[in-house]
């Protein structure tokens, strides 16, 4: 059957920072066509719901994981959780990630340089789309505007 890690907070739990859930209404289509591994690298750390948030920025030392509000670097916690999740998690056949998450954001997660910011990808995404070369990665938006048909046509 077709495996798919999906970000948990897409319509399966409420693990957003703000204690919210992203409304995900092609989730139940997709459960039954799909095993559904649902991931939450934030949660698996430790931060908790609802947390302070997190963000990237861009330093001389690469790009660092920060929660602002305690000046807390979680860049080792999430880097290592990711990659030990990743080279665990076994056959993957899609992500569904969602976007602009400083974890699992996907080339549109705000990488903060200076007083600036550029658009990159959050720690897991960026992961998982080197770990999992060639395997198909989209967010909630693709999901909404293509559906899971289209999903499932884009693996095969
Ligand atoms: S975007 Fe990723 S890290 Fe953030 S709540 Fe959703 S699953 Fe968790």
């Amino acid at each position: 059957m077709t495996r798919i890690v999906i970000s948990r907070c897409l319509g399966i739990e409420a693990t957003r920072y703000n204690g919210k859930m992203i409304e995900a209404p092609w989730l139940k289509e997709l459960a039954a066509k799909a095993q559904l591994v649902p991931v939450c690298p934030e949660f698996e750390i430790g931060l908790g719901v609802p947390r302070k948030p997190i963000n990237l920025v861009k330093t001389d030392d690469g790009i660092r994981v920060i929660q602002d509000e305690t000046g807390l670097d979680l860049s080792e916690e999430l880097v290592s959780y990711s990659q030990g999740y990743l080279r665990f998690v076994g056959d993957v056949d899609a992500f569904i990630l969602k976007s602009k998450s400083p974890s699992c954001g996907l080339g549109s997660t705000k990488i903060h340089v200076n007083e600036d910011y550029v658009l990159g990808s959050g720690i897991f995404a960026d992961l998982a789309s080197k770990l999992f070369p060639g395997v198909v990665i989209v967010d909630e938006q693709y999901m909404a505007e293509n559906g899971v048909d289209a999903l499932l046509e884009l693996i095969d």
